[in-house]
């Protein structure tokens, strides 16, 4: 056991599910950005990846509480892009 079947809090409804069905967040430089590999060292929140997850950390403005950082507009964009289409557009850096 390396950990990889640990489920994880999702930040908008509360429920525990396996990291697999979780977007992963992190606070980078600031920033929440999305992490699909899972692999970024830095503080993370996890959410379901499901659009009403998605919209209610947007209202709620759940992901900046969780990373504590106001810029988190981005990273949602990013992750209901995700959802929508089922993969990721990765342009970082
Ligand atoms: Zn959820």
């Amino acid at each position: 056991m390396k950990g990889d079947n640990l489920e994880r809090l999702c930040v908008a409804c509360r429920k525990l599910d396996k990291k697999e069905h979780l977007i992963r967040f992190v606070r980078l430089e600031g920033k929440a950005v999305p992490d699909p590999t899972g692999k970024i060292q830095a503080r993370g929140a996890y959410v379901c990846r499901k659009k009403e997850c998605l919209d209610l950390l947007m209202e709620k403005h759940l992901l900046r509480k969780a990373l504590k950082t106001p810029n988190d507009e981005e990273a949602l964009r990013e992750a209901m892009a995700f959802i929508e289409k089922g993969a990721w557009e990765v342009r970082h850096g």
